[in-house]
């Protein structure tokens, strides 16, 4: 057998593995409520788990919990009891799933990977909201602080001041992007220009677009689909982790082509 048969038999028996695991979980809710475990001998319904399929104790308690919290959202218990999922995926939407959005989040969870719906639940908890009492992440430089100080002493606001220049910048790059957003032209390369990655970075830095993202940006989505729009007009353009990439996808889960230009190793390069 070759190297590349061996990892593909792994890979196929891997994947059939998690699949039936799903299914053998899903069916414990059931056997619990039945005492089944009891009328066929098993002490527990963690021994039934662990002797019948491998199951950890966690795992068992999980899938109970689930079921329990999804008592009145059927759609994402149906995902459950019936195996479609893992119990990973469904735990992180747990904490943000109600009565109102079970639907959406059950497709959801068919569409993101695990790390995508962790981000998708913080997102929703967290939100935008800034947070209160903020310090600065950052350190000052004694030559900053020393014109503040003085600002300061003049009688100064350093606050509106500092406003002022931020909100400068702020110009600058709207200024250069309405610029580049008039000389943006029907295209169908992918090739994103260089003056145009260059303000991104301007705006944006390395990290994702989105605020209270901390993670580095991965690719530059195009908002509007590249595909219809064929132009790389920079007000449509952000740059995203994979993450919320993935989550800015699932919004039009029908799109499945779509184009990218891949940031690597800090720099916008194309793919
Ligand atoms: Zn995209
Ligand atoms: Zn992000």
């Amino acid at each position: 057998m070759t190297d590349e048969k061996l990892y593909q038999l792994c890979k196929q028996y891997g994947q059939w593995t998690l699949h039936w695991r799903w299914k053998f979980t899903g069916l414990l809710p059931e056997v619990n409520r039945r005492r089944l475990y009891e009328k066929k001998g098993f002490a527990s319904i963690f021994e039934f788990a662990a002797k019948l399929a491998g199951l950890s104790n966690d795992q068992v308690r999980l899938a109970l919990n689930l079921e329990r919290r999804f008592e009145d959202k059927p759609a994402l218990k149906q995902m459950l009891v019936e195996g479609k999922t893992s119990l990973h995926k469904l735990t992180r939407i747990a904490s943000i799933a109600t009565v109102e959005n079970e639907q959406e989040l059950a497709q959801k969870v068919n569409v993101l990977s695990k790390n995508a719906l962790a981000t998708l639940a913080r997102d929703e908890r967290v939100g935008s909201k800034s947070l209160p009492g903020q310090t600065l992440k950052f350190d000052l430089s004694d030559e900053v602080i020393e014109q503040l100080n003085l600002l300061h002493a003049q009688g100064k606001d350093v606050n509106v001041l500092l406003m002022e220049l931020l909100k400068e910048r702020e110009e600058k790059i709207v200024t250069k992007k309405e610029e580049l957003s008039l000389k943006a032209m029907k295209t169908d390369s992918h090739y994103v220009s260089a003056e145009v990655r260059h303000l991104l970075k301007e705006e944006y830095g390395e990290k994702c677009s989105i605020k209270w993202c901390s993670r580095p940006a991965a690719v530059i989505h195009h908002s509007q689909r590249f595909g219809l729009a064929h132009t790389h007009d920079p007000k449509f353009l952000a740059p995203l982790c994979h993450e919320h990439h993935q989550i800015a996808h699932s919004i039009d889960a029908r799109v499945q082509s779509y184009s990218h230009s891949i940031v690597a190793g800090g720099l916008f390069v194309m793919s």
